[in-house]
């Protein structure tokens, strides 16, 4: 059954770090994908300021999309900038029922900063509110709400994976759209001595370890009434 994915990344690199793999097997195994980002990445440099900045950042989440043929959907909220208030909510809900997804990947409430673990919680919100008609947004066509599954937090810390997913096949075209976010490749490696493609590959080798594989990702679904489902839809 063809479905529709949607993956709600905090910044424009987190969908990439975390599930492009998924994304690019879902892309050919016939979904619609759909990335989406809370962020602009305008803190994003130790260097380059804002608006510059934002331009090059949604440049370069839109080139990431393409790769796979996926639509981009850019919330522009400024970094440090997602919180999770009633205004945030309906914007969530909002692109959640523009979207319509069968499938929504979030990151984990718990990861390593804020506008991570808001976005988790907004996005789990919101897939229970774009079901309920009298909430009203901008776009108010209810949706049945999706399935949810949350990545591990960076660093792999605090999440125990349930869900594994085989990237082996698709690595070189995650490694393909995580380079093209090329200012935070070059901002890690100069400014912090991090090859943050180096740190996906460890994680995804360390994640493919656990379940027999070369590359894996990795997740959790969310165990909410009603965003669980019985069957595997992932890849
Ligand atoms: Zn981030």
């Amino acid at each position: 059954m063809q479905m529709r994915v949607m993956a709600i990344g905090p910044h424009p690199d987190d969908l990439e770090l975390n599930c492009a793999g998924t994304l690019a097997l879902c892309k050919q195994r016939g979904d619609d994908v759909i990335m989406c980002v809370s962020c602009n990445g305008s803190q994003g440099h130790y260097r380059i300021r804002s608006p510059h900045l934002q331009c090059i950042r949604r440049r370069e989440a839109r080139a990431s999309a393409a790769v796979i043929g996926a639509e981009c959907i850019l919330i522009d909220l400024p970094d440090s900038g997602v919180y999770p208030s009633m205004e945030q909510r309906a914007i969530y809900t909002e692109v959640i029922r523009q979207a319509k997804p069968d499938i929504l990947l979030l990151p984990a409430p718990n990861d390593y900063m804020s506008d991570h673990s808001h976005t988790a919680t907004l996005g789990d919100e919101a897939s229970f509110w774009c079901s309920v008609p009298l909430y009203e947004t901008g776009y108010n066509s209810a949706c049945p709400p999706p399935a949810v599954y949350i990545w591990p937090p960076m660093g792999g810390f605090g999440v125990e994976p349930t869900e594994y997913v085989d990237i082996t096949d698709v690595w070189e075209i995650k490694k393909q759209m995580l380079l093209c976010h090329q200012s935070q490749y070059r901002w890690l490696l100069e400014h912090d001595g991090i090859d943050y493609v180096e740190f996906m590959a460890k994680t995804a080798r360390f994640r493919g370890l656990q379940c027999g594989v070369k590359y894996a990702e990795c997740f959790r679904p969310l165990d909410k009434w009603p965003r669980l489902r019985a069957e595997r839809l992932l890849p």
